[in-house]
């Protein structure tokens, strides 16, 4: 994808590359960030949709309403969701209630029900995401139409997946794309369900500077108390919006129960909510920070001349182990070396976590090269 040089995408509003009428109203000019969908993980009942839709909607809390029809889970006596019976119910949300809907969509079938029903959002979820078949069927159903579609992140980390599925969908003639960072499935257990790796959302944000990137903060946490702060930070990153799972009784929730949000605590998050801009009119404080950017500028450059300087030792070290025939891993030094620089390094104030991250890595690149190097024959 190429990346626009006039990106102005760090201010608000967004500039929109290609767009509609929908995605005009939840993210052009007129409209303050974050854009704000919400709504049960799981359609339940109609009253439970009714409820938590007209919840949602006093006071103009939200700009969307979600709902998932059909559930993709991990296991098959999960809740599967309750199908097309659904569809009236959020035909009654956009027509009583006034908001625009969003369904997750699987399969050709699911988008040609949802066409019919008038849904005007749909969604491709994070399992399905990760398959282009489905990917492509899925665009090639909703060819001519203009309707939004959110595309979640795949749920291993693969950002090349991810625009894929956006290259397809734009190649079938969708102009109203929004990408959802949902997080992605850990290797191991860790306090969220989904890991973040926002470094994979910034990747997205430089890949696609104007088509608009909403946070899943109820994915990744998985257990609502952590919702707060994942919300805060998606906002940090300066992305566009929010999408909550929200549900009158969530303990009782069919489906994701430990992580959704009653619509009362829903507006207690947003009214915590510290939505930063990009930039700020006070030009003292924009040149405070341009001093000491330049001041990181020089530092960098001599981070960046010491690390040479540390790998050109590391060339010269291989040598003589050629030379001699000794194995580049020296366990005791490694060990030795990775103690003092960490004690060093807290003793600077820089964290543990950091330390080991850091050297671990300034170590396996080290190894690497001398593995080149005294394998390359004279
Ligand atoms: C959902 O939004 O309810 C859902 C199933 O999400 P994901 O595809 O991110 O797992
Ligand atoms: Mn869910």
């Amino acid at each position: 994808m190429p990346t626009d040089p006039t990106d102005t995408s760090h201010n608000s509003p967004k500039m929109l590359s290609q767009s509609g009428p929908v995605l005009e109203s939840l993210f052009g000019p007129n409209k303050h960030r974050p854009t704000i969908i919400a709504g049960p993980c799981s359609a339940e009942t109609e009253e439970q949709v009714m409820t938590t839709a007209i919840a949602l909607a006093a006071g103009g809390t939200i700009d969307a309403f979600r709902a998932g029809v059909w559930k993709p889970r991990t296991r098959p006596s999960s809740f599967e969701g309750v199908g097309t019976v659904a569809l009236p119910w959020l035909q009654r949300v956009q027509d009583e209630v006034g908001i625009p809907v969003a369904v997750e969509v699987a399969s050709p079938a699911q988008v040609e029900a949802c066409l019919k029903a008038g849904i005007k959002i749909v969604w491709i979820g994070a399992r399905t995401t990760v398959n282009p078949f489905y990917v492509q069927e899925i665009a090639q159903s909703l060819m001519g139409t203009d309707i939004p579609v959110l595309v979640k992140n795949p749920v291993n980390p693969d950002l090349a997946l991810w625009l894929g599925a956006i290259e397809r969908l734009q190649q079938a003639g969708i102009k109203q794309i929004v990408g959802i960072h949902r997080g992605f499935t850990p290797y191991e257990p860790t306090q969220y369900r989904n890991s973040p790796l926002w470094a994979i959302a910034i990747k997205f944000k430089q890949a696609l500077p104007n088509i608009p990137l909403i946070g899943d903060p109820s994915h990744i946490a998985g257990r609502r108390h952590l919702l707060n702060d994942l919300a805060q930070t998606a906002m940090d990153l300066h992305l566009d919006g929010l999408m909550i799972e929200t549900h009158p009784d969530p303990d009782h929730a069919w489906s994701d129960a430990a992580q959704q949000i009653t619509p009362a605590k829903l507006r207690t998050l947003l009214a915590g909510l510290n939505v930063r801009q990009a930039t700020c009119p006070d030009t003292d404080a924009i040149q405070l920070l341009e001093d000491l950017r330049q001041r990181i500028d020089q530092v960098d450059e001599q981070i960046l001349n010491t690390f040479a300087e540390r790998m050109r030792i590391v060339r010269q070290i291989a040598s003589i182990k050629k030379q001699h025939n000794i194995t580049p891993l020296q366990l005791t030094r490694w060990s030795e070396l990775l103690d003092s620089r960490t004690q060093k390094g807290i003793e600077l104030g820089l964290s543990p976590t950091l330390l080991q991250k850091l050297y671990e890595l300034i170590h396996t690149e080290s190894l690497a090269l001398q593995h080149q190097l005294i394998n390359t024959p004279e």
